[in-house]
């Protein structure tokens, strides 16, 4: 799939509309930057009950018991009472740690895969 141009993010939104307007409540675009398409509406009264800005939870605007805080309107799933602590979960990556060993230049006696105790020999 290489050779396909990536969907642009207008035909994705395009299709959430043609999905929400035919009447799937909770569809999402997904890897494109979308806040509208990517967080989730009260079906009841339209109103942003989690709003999502990539991995970020910009808003929770749900009761204890999983409704709409506006209408009372239920939202499908299972919630925590909180948001909790998401967002992004970006690790540090130190590339002086990583050792580049060139194809060829491993010796038998370099061999990673023998033990440590054969090396002390070499
Ligand atoms: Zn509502």
């Amino acid at each position: 799939m290489r050779d396909k141009p990536a969907t642009p993010a207008a035909t994705l939104s395009r299709a959430r509309d043609v999905a929400r307007a035919n009447g799937v409540r909770y569809v999402y675009t997904g890897n494109v930057h979308d806040r509208a398409g990517g967080s989730t509406w009260c079906h009841g009264c339209g109103a942003l009950l989690i709003g999502r800005d990539w991995f970020d939870l910009t808003r929770w605007r749900l009761d204890e018991d999983g409704c709409c805080m506006d209408c009372g309107t239920p939202l499908p799933g299972v919630f925590e009472l909180r948001p909790g602590s998401w967002g992004r979960q970006r690790q540090p990556v130190r590339f002086a740690a990583v050792v580049v060993i060139p194809i060829g230049a491993v010796r038998p006696s370099w061999s990673p895969h023998r033990p440590p105790s054969e090396l002390a020999d070499t």
